[in-house]
């Protein structure tokens, strides 16, 4: 077991994320940028580095970079260059990746980060650039060979590096979990970890709280979940803190995290590292960008995550809980919008939002935009029970109806015959029929054991099949054997 943290040192974190981007081609040739395809069915002389093959740039790929830099703040460096860094690797053909170096697109922005206490911080983002995706290695361990699938090489990368500003394993989680959203909302990738669309390293180090210089980092790779990243920097921090504490220095390399096995280890250290000389990519000519296209991809920034959890918030009164589920998604938060246009009990559409809808949805395993249900639908089954036509239990029936079949509330109502019974005399005569079966019970809550009134309507409940009013239930039964008003209950 590993110590816990001691409150004399600080963790200094810093995130590398990269960002895969889902344009329809690779970002310097034509090929298709799918994902999942028969290996090196996806490439050409471009992507291959064959001799002689030139890179065009994708301008949709651009596009997106500098959306994702709007949208984190950033300064965009109006002149385009490329760069090559230069190593060699079986899954880089071209023995080059072309990347950006002293020219990232994009500078000095930031992300706002909230815990679950609502406090928000503000996250550096030192630079963010463009870059082409390498190829795959497949390990085969049956047949002790390796393979190599270029269909990712070329595809269109941004990595977005933060400032060394994030202080604990749990920020790095928040502000990765942020990020993501911000980066969903922009809809130029799928965000997918388990596809590689995003990936995280991770520079970790410590110092004594208060000094003012950083202590000495280790990068770690090969985490593929925000949860692994977050259990490889908690892993990491007391490692180095066992070194600190014993009067050892920490080395500066790179580790690997080793997920079964819940640690890291050594990959390379500082003395293995790559020079990767870089230079100037001579076969893309550098470009300044034109201020009116940077003006009209600002336009089709749509209202970020934080900036949307602030205003409907405000806006509807909704709880936190309500208010970041629903503004963890667009289309849902678009879908409150319009039910809160229709139904003034925004309270009753964000917990039916988020409660029900929710449900069905993850049981069914699909996004909002696949549910058949419209706005006007869903209103109406909120009204539905807010006149007692349905029960809480018969409207999540009602739902379910609803989605299977895309008809709205009041046809599935009436086909599947779900509204309550709410005619008195109907009510009345299961109430007395209830109370002639059960004498004994009848008798305790006469001698004042009031808490079986519950227990008569179950049965009234039951004789009904579901379909009986419960409040006006419980209301008829006080009226008879307690003599209160049937008014004042419901
Ligand atoms: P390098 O030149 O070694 O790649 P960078 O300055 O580019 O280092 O930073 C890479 C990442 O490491 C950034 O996310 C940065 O915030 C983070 N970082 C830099 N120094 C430290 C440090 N001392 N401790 C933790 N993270 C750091
Ligand atoms: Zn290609
Ligand atoms: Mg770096």
């Amino acid at each position: 077991m590993m110590p816990a943290m001691e409150q004399r040192y600080e963790t200094v974190i810093g995130l590398e994320v990269h960002l895969q981007f889902s344009t329809q081609t690779k970002i310097f040739c034509g090929c298709a940028n799918v994902f999942g395809q028969q290996a090196n069915s996806q490439t050409c002389p471009v992507c291959l580095g064959l001799p002689g093959a030139l890179p065009v740039l994708n301008q949709k790929a651009l596009e997106y970079a500098i959306k994702v830099a709007l949208a984190l703040d950033c300064r965009i460096n109006t002149l385009v260059k490329f760069d090559r860094k230069n190593y060699y690797y079986p899954d880089l053909p071209k023995g080059y990746q072309i990347s950006q170096y002293d020219k990232p697109i994009a500078q000095d922005g930031h992300l706002l980060v909230a815990d679950e206490n609502g406090t928000t911080k503000r996250i550096g983002i030192k630079r963010a650039h463009l870059e082409e995706d390498a190829g795959k290695l497949i390990h085969d361990d049956q047949t002790n060979s390796s393979f190599v699938d270029y269909n990712r090489t070329g595809t269109p990368l941004m990595e977005i590096v933060s400032e060394p500003d994030l202080r604990s394993a749990k920020e790095a989680y928040d502000y990765l979990q942020a990020l993501k959203l911000t980066l969903q909302y922009l809809h130029v990738s799928d965000c997918d970890m388990e596809k590689g669309s995003l990936r995280c390293d991770a520079n970790v180090s410590l110092r004594i709280k208060g000094t003012s210089s950083f202590g000495t980092k280790v990068e770690i790779k090969n985490m593929n979940s925000f949860k692994a990243v977050r259990a490889a920097l908690e892993f990491e921090e007391r490692r180095q803190q066992e070194i600190l504490v014993s009067g050892a220095r920490v080395v500066q390399e790179t580790r690997l995290w080793n997920d079964a096995k819940a640690l890291t280890l050594p990959m390379r250290s500082k003395e293995e590292a790559h020079d990767y000389r870089y230079f100037p990519e001579p076969d893309l000519v550098p470009f300044v960008l034109e201020e009116s296209m940077i003006a009209s991809i600002r336009c089709s920034v749509p209202e970020l995550p934080r900036a949307k959890y602030e205003r409907l918030r405000q806006t509807y009164g909704l709880s936190e809980y309500d208010t970041n589920i629903i503004a963890a998604d667009q289309d849902i938060a678009d879908f409150f919008e319009a039910c809160a246009k229709l139904y003034g009990d925004t309270k009753k559409i964000a917990n039916w939002l988020s409660g029900p809808l929710l449900q069905e949805m993850n049981a069914r395993k699909v996004g909002l935009k696949d549910m058949r249900v419209t706005p006007q639908d869903f209103i109406v089954l909120l009204q539905k029970m807010a006149e007692n036509v349905l029960s809480n239990l018969a409207a999540k029936e009602t739902l379910k109806y609803m989605l299977d079949t895309g008809k709205g509330a009041v046809l599935v109502i009436e086909e599947r015959g779900l509204a309550q019974l709410s005619d008195s005399a109907a009510l009345i005569k299961i109430v007395e029929d209830v109370i002639c079966q059960n004498e004994s019970v009848v008798q305790s809550i006469r001698a004042g054991k009031e808490s079986a009134v519950g227990f008569l309507v179950g049965q009234a409940m039951r004789q009904s099949q579901g379909k009986a009013n419960p409040k006006m239930i419980g209301a008829i039964i006080r009226n008879k054997l307690l003599g209160s008003s049937i008014t004042e209950a419901y």
